[in-house]
């Protein structure tokens, strides 16, 4: 353990009845009796009692660097040391020097940046922008997709149990999901599908707006879904329909960015399309709040009313986006997490030819997911097995994730400088977890 980590000790029951006192049960945590973490490094995670656990979900694909990375704590500590805020009335280096970077790494055309601090903000941006620009407002988006927890967030989200209010905001309109394992529209989900995907957004267009629509948006893997991912050809189609009727395609790359599907920066690229206009967040700091919306010049020149952020590009939030992008760049992660990837996939295709229950290995590089059923011919979701799947992983010392629309989809996203070794030990404790729930 790193030097610079605290010798504090926290009380883990006095922490869960303080959460249960204090705290909104409404963001209820993983686990019958949930974790209380305690420190990290790199990917393994230490709670208050003691236990260690090998980090395979980086606090929902966040930490792509690992935890409390030495260059980001480094480069955090000197800039709290310097200049701590600004809010977005004065400039510094640190925000332009930021989008500098992301305009290195982003594809195509896509070079001005607005900083915000969470994906939910960085959405909203994203919306509001592709109004202003088209002077349009109805949107386009996808069924199972998610977009955050702000009012428009949760109407564009679609999934039940994530949109606590009745819809509220019109002029949303939900089309069918690319999603291959359950395709509406035949299988195996290939071009036929992708033809019929097309012919729906147009449908939707057509017969449910004006005609006149302002965006399309879309998460290139559908996250929060359950690692949804559309077939090849997808996105070529998609954009090109909702840009024969005048309308963007947003991209919403908050859990695809910074390299996590592997080969490419951004999950779009895999598509070859260059999005009007690209939201991220998650990965952007290896754990800060940031986010960022980005789009080309005449798009990001059509916002010409006043906004401002009071936190948004933050000069220690900006260090960590700046320190956090050199490391990325220097270790290549795209190309690692397409290498650990494989290994990582080829482990869990192995353990769903001994169980009945994995109906479905999915993802890409280090964005993998196994969808969890009640057997293979009904593909009848089972949430329980995923619940015990996670108790299960937690006893081998192990942390997952789970999504899908009934919380039936175990969803794994490591650390991108994951090595051999720890793959190798990820996997047999998920071996082990899955031996238990079997
Ligand atoms: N978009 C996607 C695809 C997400 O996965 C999330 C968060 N899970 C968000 C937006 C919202 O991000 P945040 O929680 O930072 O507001």
């Amino acid at each position: 353990m790193s030097t610079l980590v605290s010798q504090r000790t926290a009380d883990a029951a006095a922490v869960r009845a303080g959460q249960t006192e204090f705290l909104f049960p409404c963001a209820a945590p993983y686990y019958q009796e949930p974790l209380v973490l305690e420190r990290a490094e790199g990917v393994w995670v230490t709670d208050a009692e003691g236990r260690e656990f090998l980090d395979l979900f980086s606090g929902i694909l966040t930490t792509g660097l690992g935890h409390c990375h030495p260059d980001v704590i480094e480069r955090v500590h000197e800039q709290l040391r310097t200049l701590g805020h600004t809010s977005t009335l004065y400039l510094s280096e640190n925000p332009v020097e930021a989008a500098r970077r992301l305009a290195n790494i982003a594809p195509g055309r896509l070079k001005r940046t607005f900083f915000t601090n969470s994906g939910t903000e960085a959405v909203e941006t994203a919306v509001m922008l592709a109004c202003m620009f088209t002077g349009r407002s109805e949107i386009i988006a996808l069924r199972h997709g998610y977009s955050g927890r702000s009012v428009l967030a949760t109407n564009l989200t679609a999934h039940a149990p994530w949109r606590p209010l009745p819809t509220s905001v019109p002029g949303i309109k939900h089309i069918v999901a690319p999603y291959p394992y359950r395709c509406a529209f035949g299988s195996p989900c290939d071009d036929r599908c992708v033809d019929a995907f097309a012919r729906d957004l147009e449908e939707v267009i057509q017969t449910t707006t004006s005609g006149k629509p302002a965006a399309f948006i879309a998460e290139t893997i559908q996250g929060v879904g359950g690692y949804i991912v559309p077939p090849p050809g997808y996105f070529q189609r998609m954009a090109e329909v909702i840009r024969a009727h005048g309308g963007l395609f947003i991209c919403d790359e908050v859990q695809t960015g910074f390299g996590r599907t592997g080969d490419h920066w951004f999950g779009i690229e895999h598509w070859g399309v260059e999005p009007d206009i690209m939201v991220m967040a998650k990965g952007i700091a290896n754990g800060f709040p940031v986010a960022a919306t980005m789009t080309r010049d005449e798009i990001a020149e059509s916002w010409t009313a006043k906004t401002i952020s009071t936190f948004g590009g933050n000069p220690v939030g900006m260090a960590a986006v700046i320190a956090t992008n050199e490391v990325m760049v220097r270790e290549n992660v795209p190309a690692r997490a397409a290498e650990r990837g494989a290994q990582l996939r080829a482990g869990m295709d192995e353990l769903a030819e001994s169980h009945a229950w994995i109906g479905e290995v999915r993802g890409m590089g280090l964005m993998q997911a196994m969808e969890l059923v009640e057997d293979r011919t009904t593909k009848a979701p089972s949430p329980r097995r995923a619940r015990a799947l996670l108790e299960a992983a937690k006893e081998e010392g192990l942390l997952v994730g789970a999504g899908g629309l009934n919380g039936h989809v175990i969803r794994i996203g490591p650390s991108l400088l994951i090595t051999e070794e720890e793959v190798a030990e990820a996997l047999a404790r998920l071996q082990r977890a899955c031996a238990r729930v079997a």
